[in-house]
């Protein structure tokens, strides 16, 4: 881990090119790849995303491929590859082949890597499935959002209910076993009816994996517009509360666990691609505004299109932000992250990894947060508690810096 390097005396320390080429060999990465089209702009989102026009899009796919191939990080093995959005399967199959065929050629992939890939229903076909299938992708995250049309439109999506359903049925047809449904709760004028409707019809289908999430109202998206002008409120807390209960209730029942706040799965079947973020293990993006983590080092990519065609052949992208965690940080991130993940945080790892005394360090957070039952302690494993999986932003807080 990276708090050892920092820790290694001068003796100890490798000369810089050994150093570069044992990292190579070393450190298993995570690649992230952002796909920043979309047909049009959902009203609550706020990702690096949008409409391309044609030139654009080109300019961006070549300026992607020349970053990989540009990159320092290149001879590294992988483990897990995600394309993510915006909507990859906003790319066409010709397109894809390309993307993954520069990543093979740039990185070591272990042949049972995971590779994943985001598709939005209205932008998927039976062909188009087949084909991400025979490309080696074994994992596919569907953004259903919702299988009510009128809450559909509401978010500003591209796709019905019934696109949706027929896209789960055809990535089934094309023989994927490992699929995730995005879906999304406290929506105004969601009941919790409406959202047990919801939770049933997608334990119906038998996904591996669920991603639920508690809609947020971003500032300049166009929910957020409509918030300043009083035309749209949020949902009540309460409500937002329960639907989240119902949520951990209906799941569990139905032989899923929460392995972290937002994700559940059958047992195994985890996103292996995100326990790498909450395990913070290194993952390197690319793309505009993508993220990356080596070393203990965090840097974002700019969101500026112009920039990034500017640097992309560099080898190294403009940043927008990059930091470079001390120890004590990269403590307290790696406890706010353990937090959220159902096997919570390990005390003795952590203080071995770090070369201190956690349960000291935090006896008095530990303790106030386990008084008023947001945290459990059971030997040297500390977890939150339903309450705290409830209210994990405010816990996790109090880790940081
Ligand atoms: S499809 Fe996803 S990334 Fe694209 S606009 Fe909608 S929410 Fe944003």
């Amino acid at each position: 881990m990276e708090a050892h390097n920092l820790k290694m005396s001068a003796e100890t320390k490798p000369r810089t090119h050994e150093r570069t080429k044992e990292r190579k060999n070393q450190i298993p990465l995570g690649l992230y790849v952002h796909i920043p089209f979309c047909v049009r702009k959902c009203h609550y989102c706020d990702f690096t995303s949008g409409p391309f026009g044609e030139k654009a899009r080109q300019m961006y796919l070549e300026a992607l491929q020349e970053e990989i191939r540009s990159t320092s990080w290149r001879g590294c093995s992988v483990t897990t590859v995600f394309l993510g959005g915006g909507t990859p399967s906003e790319l066409t199959i010709p397109e894809l082949e390309e993307l993954v065929t520069a990543l093979g050629r740039t990185f070591p992939i272990d042949k049972n890597a995971e590779w994943s890939i985001e598709c939005n229903p209205g932008t998927t076909s039976q062909g188009y499935v087949a084909a991400l299938g025979e490309m080696g992708f074994n994992r596919v995250s569907l953004g259903v959002q919702s299988f009510d049309d009128s809450h559909l439109r509401f978010l500003g999506r591209i796709h019905t209910a019934e696109e949706a359903r027929a896209a789960y049925h055809d990535l089934r047809q094309a023989g994927f076993d490992n699929l995730n449904l995005d879906l999304m709760f406290a929506l105004p004028g969601q009941t919790l009816d409406r959202w047990r409707a919801d939770l049933e019809e997608a334990l119906g289908f038998g996904p591996e994996h669920l991603s639920l999430y508690n809609l947020t109202i971003e500032p300049g998206t166009e929910f957020g517009n409509r918030r300043v002008t009083g035309e749209l409120k949020e949902t009540d807390e309460d409500l937002a509360a329960d639907m989240f209960e119902l949520a951990m209730d209906l799941t569990r029942t139905a032989g899923y666990q929460q392995y972290e706040i937002s994700n559940y799965c059958l047992p195994g079947r985890e996103c292996v691609h995100n326990l790498i973020y909450w395990h913070n293990q290194p993952y390197l993006g690319f793309g505009i505004g993508a993220s990356s983590f080596i070393e203990g080092t965090r840097w974002t990519h700019t969101t500026s299109l112009a920039e990034y065609y500017r640097t992309a052949s560099s080898g190294l992208v403009t940043r927008a932000c990059q930091e470079k965690l001390n120890d004590r940080e990269a403590l307290g991130e790696e406890i706010m992250l353990g937090l959220r993940t159902e096997e919570g945080i390990s005390t003795t790892a952590l203080s071995r990894r770090y070369s201190c005394d956690v349960d000291s360090l935090f006896s008095q957070t530990f303790q106030s947060l386990g008084h008023n039952g947001l945290l459990l302690q059971e030997g040297e494993r500390i977890r939150l508690t339903r309450r705290g999986k409830m209210m994990a932003n405010d816990v996790c807080a109090q880790f940081l810096v």
